[in-house]
């Protein structure tokens, strides 16, 4: 993996109407990376990726592919991009040998040349046993082969990928996770999911998307390490009335170093217990102790919250 930005993502605004699907989304896909666009739908990901790919034209803001501009030169940047869009546009009654033939024959390469083309590709995306098959009766997974198949037919040193497990099987979603990191190898590579297990199973660094807005962008190791920095706690006190919890919560936001502290629940086993949820920027646990105890209250629970990829997530695109 070398550090050259193969791809600039600069500004990118795009409205539908009065919409605004992207306000100023801005990344870069290094050259020989696999790059995640995480976000939950709607972020703007496909948006994103239809720009990217010359599909879509943005409203404003620029996309740059190995050193050329995507708006003033939209053939050269697609010649170089492989593109796997959300639901491929494949025909059912077609044979995959005669599909593929096709999508080369559109991509303007001469006929003996994708014939070659594709004997190389079906072997990389496993579809030498199915090429004579009608493309209606394979299974989701092998269609999707085919999708991949057709993004690779013009050798593009870059392959975007939009959402290219959705709808399958849990051993096909494996098999074509497998698949694509190993055409990461040698390809840049950029996927979007809404799946964090997926990205940090598939990708080198992330771009984390919510409401048009790029919220985050680093590998998941610095994503992870950014969130973990700040303490989360879960408190739990003996209290009787919603009196003593404002109360209490008052007192657990007081103690220093604390900086948002929300009640999340009651319980009333064994003992009724008042939960909050601490938030601070260094490890309060045992200041917080002390005040709870000089006030005469019982501590039943004191813990930190551990963050799975889920609380880093949420953590990122909450406050938005
Ligand atoms: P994602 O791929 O992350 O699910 P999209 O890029 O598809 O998100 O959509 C981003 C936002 O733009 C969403 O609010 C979506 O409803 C809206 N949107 C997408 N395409 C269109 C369109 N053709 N017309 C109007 N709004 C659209």
């Amino acid at each position: 993996m070398t550090s050259a930005a193969m791809i600039q993502v600069r500004d990118l605004v795009k409205t539908y109407g009065d919409k605004n699907a992207l306000s100023g989304v801005s990344f870069d896909a290094r050259a020989g990376e696999i790059l995640g666009l995480l976000g939950p739908n709607g972020a703007g990901k496909s948006t994103t990726m239809k720009i990217l790919t010359t599909y879509l034209s943005a409203t404003s803001g620029s996309v740059t592919v190995d050193g050329i501009d995507a708006s003033s030169n939209p053939l050269a940047v697609r010649a170089m991009l492989g593109y796997l869009p959300e639901s491929t546009p494949l025909y059912a009654d077609m044979v995959v040998y005669d599909y593929l033939l096709w999508c080369g024959e559109m991509r303007g390469l001469a006929k003996a040349d994708v014939i070659k083309r594709m004997a190389d590709v079906a072997r990389v995306v496993g579809l030498e046993n199915v090429m004579g098959q009608v493309i209606g009766t394979l299974s989701k997974g092998y269609k999707q082969r085919v999708g991949l198949a057709q993004a690779m037919l013009h050798n593009p040193k870059i392959l975007i990928l939009d959402e290219p497990t959705s709808g399958l099987d849990p051993n096909q979603i494996i098999e074509i996770r497998n698949l694509i990191r190993s055409l990461g190898q040698n390809h840049t590579l950029i996927l979007s999911s809404h799946n964090l297990t997926e990205v940090r199973q598939i990708c080198d660094r992330v771009v984390i998307i919510h409401k048009g807005a790029v919220v985050a962008d680093g590998t998941l190791d610095e994503l992870e390490g950014r969130v973990a920095s700040r303490h989360h706690l879960i408190v739990g006190v003996q209290t009787t009335d919603a009196h003593t919890q404002d109360a209490v919560k008052t007192l657990l936001a007081e103690t220093p170093g604390a900086q948002a502290v929300t009640f999340s629940h009651t319980s009333q086993s064994p003992v009724p217990t008042a939960f909050f949820d601490v938030e601070a920027d260094t490890d309060i646990r045992s200041a917080l102790f002390e005040r709870v105890r000089t006030a005469g209250l019982t501590l039943l629970e004191l813990r930190r919250k551990s963050l799975d990829l889920e609380g880093i997530f949420q953590s990122l695109t909450q406050s938005l």
